[in-house]
């Protein structure tokens, strides 16, 4: 691997670790690395998801979300939600998991709640 492109890597997960539990938005992502270019940026957050490392929500308004993973490893497992604030607009990831009943014979590899509502410090 080359210097660049461990340089930008470690940009980009730096950038996410801030986040903490609330998401990345791409369009900011972008926007706070200007140095690099959109293609070398999700070619890098796309390895991050293979690694296990961020997990990505796409959402209703159609945009790319990134959050970090807590306990991922090859393969992701999530069964929370994502609280998007209508005020803030910041979008968070919930620990709390959620049951979810599926046929017999189903099996959940993927699940994606999203919710948007107000958040507690904006409700103050
Ligand atoms: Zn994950
Ligand atoms: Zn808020
Ligand atoms: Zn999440």
């Amino acid at each position: 691997m080359n210097k660049r492109k461990t340089q930008s890597k470690k940009a980009i997960l730096e950038c996410i670790q801030r986040t903490g539990n609330y998401g990345l938005k791409s369009d900011n992502i972008e926007s706070e690395l200007p140095q690099f270019n959109r293609v070398t940026i999700y070619r890098i957050l796309q390895s991050f998801i293979d690694d296990g490392i961020i997990h990505k929500v796409i959402s209703d308004d159609g945009k790319s979300y990134y959050f970090k993973c807590k306990n991922c490893g090859e393969k992701h497992f999530h069964n929370h939600y994502h609280f998007k604030c209508n005020i803030c607009e910041k979008v968070e990831c919930m620990d709390n998991n959620i049951d979810v009943e599926v046929p017999k014979d189903y099996k959940i590899e993927h699940v994606n709640f999203w919710i948007s509502g107000i958040c507690n410090s904006c409700k103050k």
